[in-house]
């Protein structure tokens, strides 16, 4: 093994420098050489790259976004996009491939490997909606990023006695509104997963207020309603007067954090050492703490599913 490539695809996420910092760093130790290559999929297919060493991925660690660019190439859905893809891998003699991104990243490596490529894939994705890791890498710089958005939103909250509807990212997986609900103290989370009942929900608000509570926060998760909608129902019904904010792409930048910054780091080292033992085709995570891989298509299939015990406790304390 001589030449590896890395490259990031999908949506950006916090940590994705970390991570690729991790992969030179351990390639330079085992004397290879790699090739970075741009814009994902696109960047690889108009063989669009530069050569990173150690100086390359200086002052990195601690920065958002992905130093060597991400994009979305619909051509490498396309088993033409795939061949010319695998074709450039030869002519730039890589004897292994990491992509860091996520679910669709993780199917366009699964190709790659299919075509005979040495592909290791690393979950990059605020969403945490890879069944096959207990964490993807940015979920935890995201969820700290709405826990200081909320921090703000409850003081106005409480000052005016305001119900708070913010909506998070998170189309088909609720992991960030629940998980940022929970660590926000959130009066209620509403997540794809699991049907809400919008009278049960105002109820709740008018008992709340007729309690005492000064302030009600509803996370409502990008893919469980229409947001304005909702805002507006729950107005009408609750008879308080309710607010909408919409946190959007704030959530997929910033400084990563204390955990994305590790939990990059370990699974981009040990993608390469992977790569080194002569392991290819699986993609590298995270369960209980230990660092695990799983092939590849079983990494694609592996159900990602709402922890229902974390759903009832936010719940429970939520009264
Ligand atoms: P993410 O990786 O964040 O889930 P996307 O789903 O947009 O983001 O996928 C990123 C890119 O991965 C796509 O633009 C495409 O280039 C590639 N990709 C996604 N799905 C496939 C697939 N089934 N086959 C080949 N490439 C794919």
């Amino acid at each position: 093994m001589k030449t590896i490539g890395v490259l990031t695809s999908g949506g950006d996420a916090p940590g994705m420098n970390a991570a690729i910092r991790a992969v030179v760093r351990t390639a330079m130790h085992h004397n290879l050489e790699v090739y970075g290559i741009h814009r994902g999929y696109r960047g690889l297919l108009e063989k669009d790259y530069e050569v990173l060493n150690s100086r390359s991925v200086s002052d990195i660690l601690q920065r958002g976004g992905t130093f060597i660019k991400s994009a979305r190439c619909p051509e490498f859905n396309t088993e033409e996009g795939v061949k010319k893809g695998k074709k450039i891998i030869m002519d730039l003699a890589l004897d292994g491939l990491i992509v860091i991104g996520g679910d669709g990243t993780i199917r366009g490596g699964l190709e790659l490997a299919n075509e005979g490529v040495n592909v290791i894939a690393l979950p990059g994705s605020i969403d945490n909606d890879m069944g096959y890791t207990d964490f993807t890498i940015g979920f935890d710089t995201a969820i700290t990023t709405v826990m200081h958005a909320v921090s703000n939103l409850r003081d106005t909250s409480s000052s005016h006695g305001r119900v708070f509807v913010v909506q998070v990212m998170g189309r088909d997986c609720g992991d960030i509104a629940l998980h940022a609900g929970i660590i926000c103290g959130a009066e209620e989370v509403i997540v794809p997963e699991v049907p809400f009942n919008i009278e049960e929900i105002t109820s709740n608000i008018r008992r709340a207020m007729a309690r005492g509570k000064s302030h009600y926060i509803i996370l409502l998760a990008e893919g469980a309603a229409d947001p304005f909608l909702f805002t507006e129902k729950i107005q009408e019904l609750s008879g308080i007067n309710t607010r909408l904010n919409i946190i959007g792409y704030l959530q997929r930048g910033g400084s990563p954090s204390s955990f994305d910054r590790m939990l990059a780091t370990r699974l981009g080292f040990h993608a390469v050492e992977l790569l080194v033992q002569g392991e290819q085709g699986v993609a590298v995570g995270i369960r209980g703490n230990k660092v695990i891989h799983k092939n590849l298509q079983q990494a694609i299939e592996a159900r990602d599913s709402l922890d229902k015990d974390l759903y009832q406790m936010a719940k429970i304390l939520a009264v």
